[in-house]
């Protein structure tokens, strides 16, 4: 039998973050993580080729939240990094977000004002005062043909589904910039952790009183471990309650198979981050991983992902039939006494890293009395965000 005072599921960065807090005022923290590596989603390594390589996927971190920034300063030296991100579109690398550089090499024109941008759209939209769908959230915002060459094919490959078959606002939040600007992001702070996130962790979780006990799934164990006053649970809600209101189906996620290749030469492509919204391809992006950090090598790491629905638990799927399952849990989960359901997985919400940092740190600060139930409840309204 083992005993702790805290008990955590999960060493991604909820699981991560909590254990530090706790650890900080002088509780002993054990947390159980059943992949074999610390840092959940975010966890990077030193690949056969020298390159630092995410295996879960490109992490690019960016926030506007003061209080987060401030908090991973603590574990890691930041180096600004503003991700770019390009797409095959008719042959030519394109940036996207679409802006006047997009619109200009893809249709071939001389768009150089904020104001002739604007014409162009408004000549090219087609306007859904209430788009129903994602397709007429897209057409209302970019009209037909940024539709078909940027949005319909990859769509399908992302999510198996046409825009049109998806909720509107899935689609409704892509960005259209009407300036030159071709940055993926535009929040405040846009960085990487020096030497990767996998070190970063292992800051967080230095302290002598947080015990990480790797390979070890949670309900394996569960009746082994005692004296515990809090569980934080940041693995899939239908699994702790045992698949009860899904049975037949379970909470739907789509799923990415990475595959990994060597390339024989410096670089393979001009930019990190490639994406092939077409259907020349079946893979959604490749990414080569050596751009981050400009980092030098003789051969390169490329990356392509094919998204699937079997699989690690990736991106939840929002539609009604999800929403009212896990609605299920949810109220279940609240009747729990001191067991806390943190991070994306136990909200069935997609986190960028930034929300996950904040929502477990004003956890935190709610249950040890240092902020009020109604500043956490203004953080639940904060909607998650699609990177
Ligand atoms: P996780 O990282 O998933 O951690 C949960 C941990 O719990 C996992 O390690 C899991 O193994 C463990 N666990 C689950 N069940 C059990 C169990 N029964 N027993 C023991 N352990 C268990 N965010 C950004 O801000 N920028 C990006 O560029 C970005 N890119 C992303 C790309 C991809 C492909 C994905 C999927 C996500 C991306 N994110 C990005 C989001 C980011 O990964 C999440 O915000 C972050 O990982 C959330 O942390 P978490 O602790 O909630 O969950």
């Amino acid at each position: 039998m083992t005993t702790t005072d805290i008990l955590i599921i999960g060493a991604g960065i909820s699981g991560a973050v909590l254990a530090e807090r706790y650890a900080a005022i002088g509780k002993k923290v054990l947390i159980l993580e059943k992949r074999d590596h610390i840092g959940g989603n975010c966890f990077d390594y030193l690949d056969e080729n020298n390159i630092l390589v995410s295996k879960y996927g490109a992490h690019l971190f960016h926030t506007n939240h003061e209080e987060v920034w401030k908090y991973v300063n603590r574990f890691a030296h930041w180096y600004k990094w503003e991700h770019r991100v390009l797409a095959k579109v008719d042959g030519q690398l394109v940036p996207i977000p679409v802006n006047i550089k997009t619109v200009n090499q893809i249709f071939d024109l001389k768009i150089s004002t904020e104001a002739e941008m604007e014409e162009w759209l408004e000549k090219n939209r087609i306007e859904f005062t209430n788009a129903s769908n994602g397709e007429e959230a897209v057409l209302n915002k970019l009209g037909y043909e940024l539709y078909e060459k940027m949005f319909k094919h990859y769509t399908k490959k992302q999510w198996d589904k046409y825009p049109e078959e998806l909720d509107a606002s899935v689609l409704e939040r892509i960005p259209v910039r009407k300036n030159f600007d071709d940055r993926y992001f535009s929040d405040k702070y846009q960085a990487l952790p020096g030497g990767g996130y996998t070190k970063m962790f292992e800051r967080i979780l230095s302290s002598p009183t947080i015990e990480v006990m790797l390979n070890t799934d949670y309900f394996d164990v569960k009746d082994e471990i005692s004296g515990f006053t809090k569980l934080f649970y940041t693995g899939p809600i239908d699994r702790f309650f045992e698949f009860k209101h899904s049975l037949e189906d379970k909470l739907e996620y789509r799923s990415i198979n990475f595959v990994k290749e060597t390339v024989d030469r410096e670089y393979f492509q001009e930019n990190s981050v490639v994406n092939y919204p077409g259907l020349e391809v079946d893979f959604t992006r490749i990414i080569e991983y050596k751009h981050f950090g400009n980092q030098i090598s003789e051969r390169t790491t490329i990356v392509k992902e094919f998204t699937t629905d079997e699989g690690e638990p990736y991106y939840p799927v929002p539609n009604a039939r999800n929403s009212e399952i896990y609605e299920k849990y949810r109220e279940e989960a609240e009747q729990l006494k001191d067991v806390y359901f943190v991070g994306r997985l136990a909200n069935y919400k997609y986190f960028n890293m930034d929300q996950a940092f904040k929502n477990a740190l004003e956890l935190f600060a709610l249950l040890e009395g240092k902020i009020s139930r109604r500043r956490w409840n203004s953080y639940g309204k904060e909607k998650a965000r699609k990177i």
